[in-house]
């Protein structure tokens, strides 16, 4: 029998701790070390691992069917059922598109971006934070009102994608599958519906870089944002797997809302049928030529092909906010206290009296915050000190403490 030896250095069986067997001979475990290394310092072992994901390295049996991922939004967001709904079967699709097979026939699934409108403070942000932590893709919040055209100063559109790349840790096949949401993408809006008149070059340039990231693109994104540099060595992104999701308050639609369905906000008596609209809440007929109207450019609406709305928040809804949700305000203030030893319990009416407070200020769910802030401002600063084991905040005690806030000030101003 012939002596077994690394066909790399030679050594015999006994020499080496390790000998393993390959076709043709054998290596030992120094030189796979050695040649590991040979591997990383040639930059290849990265490239692997880049593109190592590519195969799809979750299985749709596993992914959380629409109703599991409304039921888990439930838990954290009020209401917006219409808008949990859209959004659950646009990421499970997500999902799916991600894993279609290679079909003989042709079909092939295509993505189906998502616009969000809604009024400040109604959720859009929470609804797709929420949905991030759920999910095994990468994914960030981008803020529209930093981008510009390029050339000015700000952000290049394509910095969306040196988060997303951040995120996932360099790795582009899980960023190529990633979901993104933009914020405030009616802050982009070309500020008249008519491109010939009032051209509003900056919003509308910044539109079409974006669009060209909403319909699938290969982008060069300079591995650590900012502005781009010759020598940099750029990461090639192909957008088209790439979910968007976006949201915007578009202040004033339900204007082009009421004029479209001819049911004027002043006026709308001559329209016939008008028992049947909810004039209260037309944000709820918004159509893809609203926005449109509003200043979007046809392309990037035709891009965003799922449209839904989030209803504004009532006192009902800003009442259960506060104490329901998993995360609710008033349990992350029981916790504060918690951690001290301390029970903390907010009476019934003083609930009630932060919601008409959050009501007054038009703060809508936002405000619920700040005004709970400053009610226990004094409280978190001195009760720690003491030796109380409970403190309940009565309907007086929260009065007296809006009183001397600075959002009392606010109100007066
Ligand atoms: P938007 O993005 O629509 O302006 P956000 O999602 O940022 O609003 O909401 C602001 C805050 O208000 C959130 O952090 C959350 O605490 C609260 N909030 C808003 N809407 C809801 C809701 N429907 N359910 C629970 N909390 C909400």
């Amino acid at each position: 029998m012939t002596k077994k030896v690394c066909s790399f250095c030679g050594r015999g069986e006994n020499e080496v701790k390790l000998l393993i067997t390959g076709l043709n001979g054998y290596i030992c475990e120094n030189c796979a070390h050695q040649a590991y290394e040979i591997v990383q310092s040639a930059g290849l072992a990265d490239e692997e691992q880049h593109n190592g994901g590519k195969e799809n390295s979750f299985k749709i049996n596993k992914v959380p069917k629409p109703k599991d991922i409304k039921k888990y939004l439930d838990e954290y967001i009020i209401g917006q059922d219409e808008a949990k709904r859209f959004l659950s079967v646009s990421v499970y699709n997500h999902y799916k598109r991600l894993q279609q097979p290679v079909d003989d026939n042709g079909v092939e699934i295509e993505k189906s971006n998502i616009i969000m409108v809604g009024s400040t403070g109604t959720g859009k942000t929470l609804l797709a934070r929420t949905i991030a932590k759920m999910l095994d893709v990468p994914f960030t919040i981008v803020d529209a009102t930093v981008f510009t055209e390029a050339g000015y100063v700000g952000e290049d559109v394509e910095s969306i994608l040196s988060r997303l790349l951040q995120v996932a840790d360099y790795n582009v096949a899980a960023t190529e599958r990633g979901i993104v949401f933009i914020d405030e993408i009616d802050k982009i809006a070309r500020k008249s519906d008519n491109p010939s008149i009032t051209r509003d070059v900056s919003g509308e340039g910044v539109q079409q870089g974006l669009l060209k990231l909403l319909e699938g693109t290969m982008v060069n994104v300079p591995p650590k944002g900012g502005r781009k540099h010759p020598d940099q060595d750029y990461i090639h992104v192909d957008t088209k797997n790439i979910l968007f999701i976006c949201g915007g308050a578009f202040d004033g639609i339900e204007r082009k809302i009421a004029q479209r369905m001819n049911a004027h906000v002043v006026g709308y008596n001559s329209v016939q049928n008008v028992s049947k609209i909810d004039k209260a809440d037309l944000m709820k007929y918004v159509q893809p030529m609203d926005l449109k109207s509003f200043g979007l450019i046809p392309e990037i609406i035709g891009r965003l092909p799922v449209l839904t709305y989030l209803n504004p928040l009532d006192h009902d809804a800003l009442r259960r906010i506060l104490v329901e949700p998993k995360n609710s305000i008033i349990k992350q203030y029981e916790k504060l206290f918690d951690m001290d030893g301390i029970k903390l319990e907010f009476n019934e009416d003083t609930l009630n009296f932060i919601v008409e407070k959050a009501v007054e200020y038009k703060l809508g769910a936002r405000g619920l915050r700040s005004i709970v802030e400053s009610i226990m401002m004094d409280a978190m600063f001195e009760i720690p000190s003491k030796r109380t084991k409970s403190f309940t905040v009565t309907l007086d005690y929260a009065k007296a403490q809006l009183d001397k806030s600075h959002l009392q000030k606010l109100e007066t101003a």
